[in-house]
């Protein structure tokens, strides 16, 4: 038994950015917060806003944090409520997206921002309009957002249906301008949520058949990204892959690789694609050891098997220039052991199929 829901309105295509205007006009907001990344400003994609929608924009905000904090979230609520505006429309990549959704609910709900992070419903908040500009996190199809507390160093997922946004805008014209390395972490972040999926054990056949398409487009794009940034039939394809695996792990949540990324990335700043890629390969050949369908999944992506899919991951690692080992990271092997207990403690560990104790994790991380 399973039940399935996404209720986020997407819109996507080549060109689309640009009749923002026309895409909004079915939906009743009359003002808006822009919360986009300083990136994108130099982009002059605030220029290309300003353009469409003109004095309906009462703000924009700036300087979100690549890991976004409490902080970040009370400047756009500060604005929020200066505007009393009623939609928030958030470009840019994972970091812009997550803080502006923790800032639609905490608006709406007037929540105490010393308390976000130990607060529970996240069913309600403003509207958002998530644009997605890095083809990755895929932060504008799904229910969470990653909120930081610089103060004591604890990086919390905040889960809610509220958080999904009321509509995403998906132009893949707006990743071009994305760096190799960007391109590189947050590629392999689609294909880590699109195998963490078929490892979940929430899975069900639709969110494995969306997340099988998204695992396919990016085993056949990532690389031709990296190397021609400037192709846009690749790069749609990239954005297509990224808002599907989103779709799919939204209803499963993501499993062991994501667990054992955020000690890499809290810790040791791991970019988050890359702390994720570092264990995805091994996981999804003890997952299949246990569920033969991944095996079958490994199939429909196009490789003989989970054994040669892992294979093919751990080559596009490298292609990419993406740690494979623990020097790599530039991490100490003696930190092992604490690395394989805070990845085991995890919440979404427990999403895994696979629940390896301590000493089997350990021998399959020590090749590395
Ligand atoms: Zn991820």
């Amino acid at each position: 038994m399973f039940s399935f829901q996404h209720p986020v309105q997407i819109h996507f295509g080549q060109g689309i950015f640009s009749e923002l205007n026309d895409v909004l006009s079915s939906y009743d907001h009359s003002s808006y917060i822009i919360v986009m990344s300083n990136s994108q400003i130099e982009n002059g994609l605030d220029r290309l806003v300003k353009s469409q929608l003109g004095d309906r924009i009462k703000d924009v905000v700036t300087d979100i944090n690549p890991n976004p904090t409490l902080d970040n979230v009370q400047k756009i609520v500060n604005v929020m409520e200066q505007h009393e505006a009623d939609c928030v429309i958030a470009i840019g990549g994972g970091s812009t997206m997550d803080a502006a959704k923790a800032a639609c609910a905490v608006y709406l709900q007037s929540i105490d921002i010393n308390h976000l992070l130990e607060h529970e419903d996240f069913s309600r908040a403003l509207p958002l309009i998530a644009i997605p500009t890095t083809s990755g996190s895929a932060s504008e199809v799904t229910p969470a957002s990653v909120i930081s507390d610089k103060s004591n160093g604890l990086k919390v997922p905040l889960i809610g249906q509220g958080l999904y946004p009321a509509a995403a805008i998906v132009d893949p014209e707006l990743t071009l301008t994305c760096p190799p390395r960007i391109t590189a972490t947050s590629g392999i972040d689609v294909l880590c949520h699109a195998l963490d999926c078929l490892g979940s054990a929430n899975k069900n056949p639709v969110s494995d058949a969306i997340a099988i398409s998204a695992a396919k487009l990016a085993f056949e794009n990532l690389e031709r990204v990296y190397h021609e940034p400037m192709n846009i039939e690749a790069r749609e394809n990239m954005a297509l892959a990224s808002m599907m695996a989103g779709v799919a792990f939204s209803q499963t949540g993501t499993a062991a690789a994501h667990a054992f990324s955020y000690y890499l990335t809290s810790n040791y700043d791991v970019p988050h694609g890359e702390a994720c890629a570092f264990t995805m390969d091994a996981w999804y050949v003890v997952n299949a050891g246990l569920d033969p369908r991944l095996d079958e999944h490994a199939k429909m992506i196009g490789f003989s098997g989970a054994e040669a899919l892992s294979e093919r991951f751990n080559s596009l690692k490298k292609k990419l220039g993406l740690a494979l080992t623990f020097d790599d990271l530039g991490i100490d092997r003696a930190d092992m052991e604490t690395i394989i207990g805070r990845g085991l403690e995890a919440a979404n560990m427990k999403n895994n199929i696979a629940q390896p104790d301590k000493e089997e994790v350990l021998q399959f991380l020590s090749v590395k």
